[in-house]
């Protein structure tokens, strides 16, 4: 094991696609695919942190960057660097592991954001992109294709080539949680880098769709703490429910509700391809 900036880190294994040697969790700017931080990203350790270092964002770019290096939630940096580095699956025993939090994925000029829960601990948390390495990402990329959002059916991890075209996908935590269940105050702490996310969109922002209910509250509150002008009482969450949501300067942006496409909800039927491929649909102009 080694010890860098704190963090215990193992290996180094090939990368799965380019075969490049990466310690675990892989350290920012060492040639990660897609990797968006540098060696001196500034990194939050705490709540206070993450707002100063979200209000102070300049772009896009940098926000991914911060958000990529952030140890604000010490239980949820545990889990994500203790699967890293001795609860990797078997089956991904070999691979390095990103083990840091993950950046938003897709095209930078969307007007689309779709925002998630959480990293799964083996399948984001290993590959460092959104909703890749399991079978979740597995049925969101295949609809996303389906629908003309990505350029290939499949996303096997950072540096396959997938691109997306008018569509950004974040979550609403960004650390892989034990047992895909964030505490509220680690709902709270990275509301902050979404709320920023969306700052930055702007008024080139249309429309959000959010995969199940957490997502949902998290733009939600996102967006009553930037001030934007949210229904009352609050919409609830609902499969293909819909409101409108209005930014400080009046803009309207559509805010979609959609079934969680986890193995739970897919491999049960509560959410079908056609009903995602629908849903996607629903988000042209
Ligand atoms: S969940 Fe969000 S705020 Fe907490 S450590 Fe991860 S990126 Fe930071």
């Amino acid at each position: 094991m080694t010890a860098q900036d704190g963090v215990v880190r193992v290996g180094p294994d090939p990368h799965p696609i380019t075969g490049d040697p990466f310690l675990s969790p892989v350290p920012p700017g060492s040639g990660w695919p897609g990797d968006p931080a540098a060696p001196d990203t500034p990194v939050a350790h705490d709540e206070a942190t993450v707002h100063e270092l979200a209000r102070t964002a300049p772009t896009l770019g940098e926000l991914d960057a911060r958000v990529s290096v952030c140890r604000a939630c010490p239980r949820l940096v545990d889990w994500r660097e203790s699967v890293a580095t001795q609860g990797r699956r078997a089956s991904f025993a070999h691979e390095p592991y990103w083990g840091r939090p993950g950046p938003s994925f897709g095209d930078p000029a969307a007007d689309t954001l779709i925002v998630g829960l959480a990293p799964a601990a083996n399948g984001t948390n290993r590959t460092g992109r959104m909703f890749t390495g399991d079978a979740s990402g597995d049925f969101l990329y295949a609809a996303l294709h389906r629908t003309g959002y990505a350029n290939q059916p499949t996303s096997v991890g950072a540096g396959d080539g997938l691109a997306l075209n008018g569509i950004r996908i974040v979550a609403a935590v960004r650390c892989a949680p034990p047992e895909n269940k964030p505490t509220a105050q680690e709902k709270a702490t990275c509301a902050t880098w979404l709320g920023r996310d969306l700052e930055l969109l702007g008024d080139h922002l249309r429309v959000i769709m959010t995969l199940g209910a957490i997502g949902w509250n998290g733009v939600l509150a996102a967006t009553t703490t930037l001030g934007w002008t949210v229904p009352k009482p609050k919409p609830k969450f609902g499969h293909l429910t819909e409101t409108t949501l209005h930014t400080p300067t009046g803009h309207p942006v559509r805010l979609v509700g959609c079934f969680h496409v986890s193995p739970h909800n897919t491999y049960t039927g509560r959410l079908t391809p056609g009903m995602l491929d629908d849903a996607l649909l629903s988000l042209r102009p």
